[in-house]
C-alpha cells in the first residue's frame, strides 16, 4: 500500500511529524508547510497513488471521501462561507511535487481566477 521513500506515505503512517488536522482509516488531513493562505490543508489517502493519472476505477470511492472530508473541514475552519478552493494538481507541468496524489483546501482569502 504504502511506497517506501514516498514523503506523503511516511507522513501518513506517523513517520515524519506534520500537523494532522483529521485522520480516519483510510484518509488524512494535516496542514501544508508552505500555506499559501490562512487555511492550506492536505487531504490524502493512506493508500499511495501517485496521480490523478494513476487512479484506478476502484479508487473512486476513496477520492470522494477526500472531498467529503474538505467539505467538514472547511466547516470546521470557517470557510465553508464565504468559500474555498480545493486543488489538485497532476503533472508537472501542473505543478505537482509530491507525487502522491493530494487535495489542497485552500480558504480565508479571496482566490483569484485563472490560477497560475
Ligand atoms: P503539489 O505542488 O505537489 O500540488 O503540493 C505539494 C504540497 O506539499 C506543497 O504545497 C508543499 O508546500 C507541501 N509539502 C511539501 N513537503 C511537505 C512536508 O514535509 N510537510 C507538509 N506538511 N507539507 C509539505
Ligand atoms: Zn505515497
Amino acid at each position: 500500500m504504502s511506497e517506501s521513500g514516498c514523503l506523503f506515505c511516511r507522513i501518513a503512517s506517523g513517520e515524519i511529524p506534520a500537523q494532522e488536522v483529521r485522520s480516519t482509516p483510510d484518509v488524512v488531513a494535516f496542514r501544508d508547510i508552505n500555506p499559501q493562505a490562512p487555511t492550506h490543508i492536505l487531504i490524502i489517502p493512506r493508500k499511495h497513488i501517485s496521480s490523478v493519472s494513476e487512479m484506478a476505477e476502484e479508487d473512486a470511492e476513496l477520492v470522494g471521501k477526500m472531498f467529503l472530508m474538505a467539505r467538514d473541514l472547511a466547516v470546521e475552519e470557517d470557510i465553508s462561507e464565504p468559500g474555498f478552493r480545493m486543488v489538485v494538481n497532476a503533472g508537472a507541468d501542473a505543478g505537482q511535487t509530491v507525487f502522491h496524489i493530494h487535495l489542497h483546501l485552500l480558504g480565508g482569502r479571496v482566490m483569484g481566477w485563472p490560477p497560475g
